[in-house]
Order: structure tokens, then sequence, then C-alpha cells
């Protein structure tokens, strides 16, 4: 992390889903941030029972082998569903100006690529402008982990290990 600027991302994911992250497991922090780059803020997600082994669904993107949004978890444990990523609601240009997704998507349940399971550890991640917060008016830059301008998810099989990428999407 570069300055200041990160390290405070770090620490604060977006409030909308802070409740559920943790620090991700290394394999999967270093996924990201090999990928991604230093502007980019990686959390664990986990249900709200504590539960870390989850499936996630999302609704494919109807160009991209990426899924789209609204992006969700699910526990077998305590039968919750938790969004972890909605591109209506969450991301830079959702809390500029709205947001229109993406028509005619189908939900859609991730599988391992390599041995078709079905469970995983999750991590996301937030990418962030790599300059600062100059252009949000003082009351937003209070809570500028919001403003990310690119959201990931990517997941370790709980059975084989292998991890896939699931989700790049741009929300700016
Ligand atoms: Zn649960
Ligand atoms: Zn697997």
């Amino acid at each position: 992390m570069p300055d200041e600027y990160m390290s405070y991302m770090a620490s604060n994911p977006p409030r909308y889903v802070a409740s559920l992250t943790h620090e991700p497991v290394l394999a999967l922090r270093e996924a990201i941030l090999s990928e991604y780059g230093d502007y980019t803020s990686t959390f664990g997600i986990h249900c709200p029972c504590g539960n870390r082994k989850l499936r996630v669904q999302g609704y494919a993107h109807p160009e991209l082998p990426s899924l789209a949004g609204p992006i969700i978890v699910a526990c077998d444990l305590c039968r919750t569903e938790s969004v972890v990523f909605d591109p209506v609601k969450h991301g830079w240009s959702a809390e500029q100006r709205g947001f229109t997704p993406w028509p005619g998507t189908e939900l859609r349940q991730v599988a391992c690529e390599t041995c078709r399971h079905h469970l995983f550890e999750v991590a996301t991640g937030f990418q962030y402008d790599n300059d600062d917060d100059e252009e949000l008016p003082s009351e937003e830059a209070f809570h500028r982990q919001d403003y990310f301008l690119c959201f990931f998810l990517e997941a370790t099989c709980i059975k084989c290990g292998t991890i896939i990428e699931i989700a790049g999407i741009e929300c700016a």
C-alpha cells in the first residue's frame, strides 16, 4: 500500500459490507494484489454467523465470463444469503449518479473450475483512484472507502485449493 490514503482503505472496508469482512487468507490477498495493484484493498468475506465456507451466486454478465451483480454469498449452516456487491447500489457510479444494470442476465451458482465443488473461501478487492479524494466533498470524503472504482471477487475452493476469479466489475 503506497501511502496513508491506502492504509486507511486497507483497514476500512466499504460500509455496506463491513460487518461481513475479515483478514483474507494470504493466498487470496496475494492473488488479488498481484493482479490489481497497490490501490486495491482486500477483505475476506464471512456469513453473519461466522461461517467462511460459502456458496457464491451471481448474475451472468451478458458479454463477459465474469459475474455481474448482484453477487450473493450463501451459507449452508444458517441459510443466510448476503449481498457482497450490487452495481445498482455500490461503488463510485452508484454513489454519484446511479447505475443501469445490464439486461438479460440469469442467476448462476459458481462451481470450481477443477473439481466442480461449490464451497469457497471468498475474498473481495476494492480498487481506488491512485490519487486522493480531492474530487469528493469533505462530507463524502469521510466515507471515501465507499467510492471504489472496481470490484473484484476471488475464491479458493475448499476441496482442492484452486483459486478462481469470480468477478471483475468496473463501477466508475
Ligand atoms: Zn451462516
Ligand atoms: Zn476444487
